[in-house]
């Protein structure tokens, strides 16, 4: 068997060594006798397995005190409703809107309350991260920090004073050092950068809970989640154990600081080959460009759909851009080793050179 390099943007790629100890433990966790997929959330076992899990997330993100971590369900769509409803607090909230997923995350919020777009690079196809005027009034602002169609990253954490900053990190967790007290809630899908899709990971700063709209369904009551460690129901037990895993994993590669030297190397990698090339060009804006989502194209759609043929034929495999841009998108999460990187960057360098550049 031989496994791929799987440039998808989520799901996406894990770490072979998860997966192998996945699979070491699948019929037995230990010496309990059962899978992890079997054990009751509240046993003795599984919480052990849980509260490991919350301490080696708290480790690797470097979490301060005064926060809640929780691991929900429902992904990053259902965020886009919860944060409003928990922090909206009948005001106005203010929204960045630099990709699809952000314009996704303030429509939803505008169910809510005031929505405030600060800053939008939605009329240039959200090819840059846009600038923003903050309003002094707001109960909090939203930005996404990666956006993982348009392949553009924020290169700074917005300043915001007193008002509480929330970001959507989905498909950059863990992938760069971050400072968590200048957020008031963090939150990520998990299927990009940690454990397969059904877990949330929300950070959220305590003195935030309690603000929910009345009618806030009890599970999306972050207050209400908080209180019952993410246990008001039953969790994704095993993905939050797949989670685990991975924040082992991330240790033994030396923590969040490490694994950004390893990706910045990557992403210059492809970077400038795309910068050198004189079929393939990057689609970002240089300034603002993602480590984690590479976007290019050939600027010939027949072009670029024969390279995503002929690329998946030699194992690098989902590289086709997202459909509403169109192109090619490598996804390059924390899992896709430095060599998955290399074949690719071989691959476009010998599909140049047969394509008579
Ligand atoms: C993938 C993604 C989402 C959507 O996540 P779901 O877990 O499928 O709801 C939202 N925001 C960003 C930045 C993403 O990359």
């Amino acid at each position: 068997m031989n496994r791929v390099y799987n440039f998808a943007p989520g799901p996406s790629m894990l770490a072979t060594e998860v997966l192998e100890k996945v699979q070491k433990d699948l019929l037995c966790y230990g010496s309990t006798g059962m899978s992890v997929m079997e054990m009751s959330h509240r046993s003795k076992m599984y919480l052990e397995i849980f509260n490991k899990t919350v301490a080696d997330f708290k480790d690797v993100m470097g979490i301060p005190e005064g926060y809640k971590v929780l691991f929900l369900q429902g992904g990053a769509t259902q965020m886009f409703a919860t944060v409003p409803l928990n922090l909206m607090q009948g005001g106005k909230a203010d929204y960045i809107d630099s990709g699809n997923f952000a314009h996704n995350a303030l429509v939803e919020a505008k169910k809510y309350g005031e929505v405030v777009v600060a800053g939008s690079s939605r009329d240039d196809n959200y090819t840059y991260i846009p600038q923003y005027t903050l309003s002094p009034d707001a109960k909090y602002v939203h930005i996404t920090t990666n956006n993982t169609i348009y392949g553009t990253r924020y290169d700074h954490v917005p300043e915001t004073g007193d008002i509480p900053l929330v970001a959507d990190m989905s498909s950059n967790i863990l992938s760069e050092v971050y400072d968590v007290s200048k957020f008031g809630l963090i939150y990520a899908g998990a299927q990009k950068n940690v454990a397969p899709a059904g877990v949330t990971i929300v950070v959220v700063r305590e003195d935030l809970l309690g603000n929910e709209a009345a009618y806030t369904p009890k599970v999306m009551s972050l207050k209400k989640m908080a209180d019952a460690d993410s246990m008001l129901n039953t969790p994704n037990c095993f993905g939050i154990y797949v989670a685990g895993l991975t924040f082992e994993w991330l240790k033994q590669q030396g923590g969040v600081a490490a694994m950004e030297k390893i990706n910045i190397e990557k992403a210059n990698l492809l970077y400038d080959f795309l910068d050198n090339s004189k079929l393939f060009k990057g689609t970002a804006n240089a300034k603002d460009r993602s480590r984690m989502n590479v976007t290019f194209v050939t600027g010939d759609a027949d072009l670029d759909a024969a390279f995503v043929k002929e690329a998946a034929a030699k194992g690098l495999v989902n590289l086709k851009g997202h459909r509403i841009v169109g192109g090619m998108r490598a996804s390059i999460y924390n899992a896709m080793p430095m060599e998955g990187v290399k074949a690719l960057v071989s691959f476009m360098k010998e599909f140049e050179a047969a394509n008579g550049r």
